[in-house]
């Protein structure tokens, strides 16, 4: 029984000294060119290796992200799990990356920044954080921490998920029917949903039009998931204010791309959260336990549900 390893020797060498110490009895290796395949029953990776196949006793593949959508995953057996990362170290940089793009709109930074390069002094009009409706596309792990993070600033929350939930605090919406009434209570729209062919493209003109006029923008779900001629649409007529954008698709921009240059637009690449492999490994290893004790992993993705 091993453990393979298929990603960033740098990661490798943190999660090979956890592994050494946490689960001694587990092999784990990061070349597996000496091995039988057989021999392989957990990958940690990013996306489908090839030859899956080769993998008659695997058991579980670990995603080395939070999203999944890079998988293949009709390629993988059905008697395969898929699990995707689950960590503290992603959360706390998702936090930490959505209240500075919310703090950013919420104070107009962007133009400051503008106005400082033209040496002007001007004060713009503020709201008050109880007047700035924030809008949550997904209530899952990271929104739902976000939300914690975001609320001793006294901002009024609500989300929108796929099946009904509660969460304190938040005003929920679901469905495609809880959609536009959630778009139009919502001033800056934080978009935290895993690509799935519902989400693909989701926001988009129509999307954009059922803001309250000024609203912005933060998107760190997936590139796929943003229809870019209508984001530039919607800023350029003024119907939205701002946006913040860490995900596009395609990864990276072209540097002809409008998004670069654009006054109201603040591009990231890609880098709101990224795996942390002393806190990952401490995940991956309790996963490994739970399996062996004859639990489903944390993070066990759904199939049906592509997330
Ligand atoms: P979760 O699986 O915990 O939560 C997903 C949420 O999205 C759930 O609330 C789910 O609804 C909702 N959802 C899914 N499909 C739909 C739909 N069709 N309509 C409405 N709601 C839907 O995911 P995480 O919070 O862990 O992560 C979210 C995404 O963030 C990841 O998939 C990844 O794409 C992105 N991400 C981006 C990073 C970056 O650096 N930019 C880093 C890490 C993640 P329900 O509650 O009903 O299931």
């Amino acid at each position: 029984m091993v453990f393979w390893f298929n990603s960033d020797r740098e990661r490798g060498r943190v999660f090979a000294e956890a592994f050494a110490r946490d689960l001694p009895d587990l092999p784990f290796v990061m070349d597996i060119s000496e091995r039988d395949p057989e021999e392989i029953r957990y990958i940690l990776t990013w996306t489908t290796p090839p030859d899956l196949h080769r993998f008659r006793n695997l058991e579980i593949v670990f995603c080395i992200g939070a999203g999944v959508d890079q998988f293949k995953t009709e390629t993988l057996p059905s008697n395969v799990m898929l699990v995707r990362m689950v960590e503290d170290g992603i959360v706390r940089m998702m936090q930490e990356y959505v209240t500075l793009a919310v703090l950013a709109l919420h104070r107009n930074l962007k133009a400051y920044i503008g106005q400082q390069a033209d040496a002007t002094w001007r004060s713009l009009p503020v709201r008050q954080a109880a007047q700035q409706r924030i809008g949550i596309l997904g209530l899952g792990m990271l929104a739902q921490a976000v939300i914690e993070r975001l609320k001793p600033f006294g901002f009024p929350f609500a989300a929108w998920s796929r099946s009904e939930q509660h969460f304190d605090g938040v005003d929920c919406y679901h469905g495609p029917g809880g959609l536009t009434p959630f778009l139009a209570r919502t001033d800056i729209l934080i978009c935290l949903l895993p690509l799935t062919k519902d989400t693909q493209g989701l926001l988009d003109g129509e999307l954009f039009a059922a803001l309250p006029a000024g609203a912005a923008l933060v998107h760190v779900g997936r590139g796929a998931q943003l229809d870019h001629d209508a984001l530039i649409a919607a800023l350029d007529e003024g119907h939205l204010s701002g946006a913040v954008i860490d995900v596009t698709e395609p990864e990276p921009l072209s540097p002809e791309h409008v998004f670069w240059r654009h006054p109201k637009i603040t591009l990231t690449p890609h880098i709101a959260s990224a795996t942390q492999p002393e806190t990952a490994a401490r995940a991956v290893i309790d996963n490994i336990k739970r399996h062996r004790d004859g639990l489903d992993p944390i993070g066990l993705v759904d199939r049906n549900r592509g997330y």
